[in-house]
């Protein structure tokens, strides 16, 4: 039975006084029946670390230590207080260079400082409309995921790259399609493939999270921008609860 996963990615947002909206969200999701993951800046991990939701960082650096100016290594967003980071962010690799064998080492990495790895993939609009979608989750799910990933310290997040941050969703049966997919992927590389956790991330909200909660699946949602206050949050992990 995979646990169900809310997971917040803010981004570059937040100051300290963000810090209240996990207070918000205590209040009404403090016994929640899923899992619920906040990724906040890493300047903020450390006051995040005593809400009962689990922390995140959103990268990480695939070396422990070392002479690399401005990068954060897993083992110090564990330290911290994080137990997850996100790896292969679209952001990451379109605005860093990230490749698919990064993404591997930092996954890697991840799992070496007991991190669960969040491990994103998903296609531009372009190879989308050329009928490439499938290829590009097959080529990402087999260069971005360790031979050491299992169930427990990985989830896949699928975020089509358009669907980040533009309002626009795929159908139904096009979230569908790629999360069967990535299913199949998985229990064919890994025996306990049917355990890992497949999130949908790309705009998701209140409105649109019950119908994409219902699609078989998808065990939960790396959110964006809603995540950001708890007032829009807290409509999705109850969607998620409810599905
Ligand atoms: C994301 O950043 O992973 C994301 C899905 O963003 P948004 O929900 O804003 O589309």
């Amino acid at each position: 039975m995979r646990r169900k996963l809310a997971a917040g990615n803010w981004k570059m947002n937040g100051l300290r006084a963000a810090r209240a909206e996990l207070d918000t969200l205590e209040q009404r999701h403090g016994d929640a029946g899923v899992d619920i993951l906040i990724c906040p800046p890493a300047t903020l991990i450390s006051a995040c670390e005593d809400t009962p939701f689990d922390i995140g960082g959103q990268d990480c650096h695939a070396a422990v230590s070392g002479a690399h100016t401005g990068d954060i290594s897993a083992e110090m967003l564990a330290d911290a207080g994080a137990s997850y980071v996100l790896t292969g962010h679209s952001e990451r690799r379109t605005d860093h260079g990230e490749t698919d064998a990064m993404v591997a080492a930092k996954s890697q990495a991840a799992y070496d400082a007991g991190l669960i790895a969040v491990i994103c993939i998903g296609e531009t609009l372009d190879e989308r409309e050329n009928g490439k979608t499938l290829d590009v989750i097959d080529a990402q799910l087999a260069g971005s995921i360790p031979d050491s990933a299992d169930e427990e310290n990985t989830v896949i997040a699928y975020e089509p790259v358009w669907a980040i941050g533009t309002g626009k969703v795929p159908t139904l049966d096009q979230i569908g399609e790629v999360h069967a997919h990535i299913r199949k992927c998985l229990t064919e590389r890994f025996s306990d493939g049917d355990g890992m956790r497949i999130l949908y991330g790309g705009s998701v909200k209140g409105s649109n999270a019950p119908d994409i909660f219902g699609v078989p699946e998808v065990d939960g949602a790396l959110v964006g921008g809603a995540s950001l206050k708890a007032a829009d949050f807290s409509p999705i992990i109850t969607a998620l609860e409810n599905s």
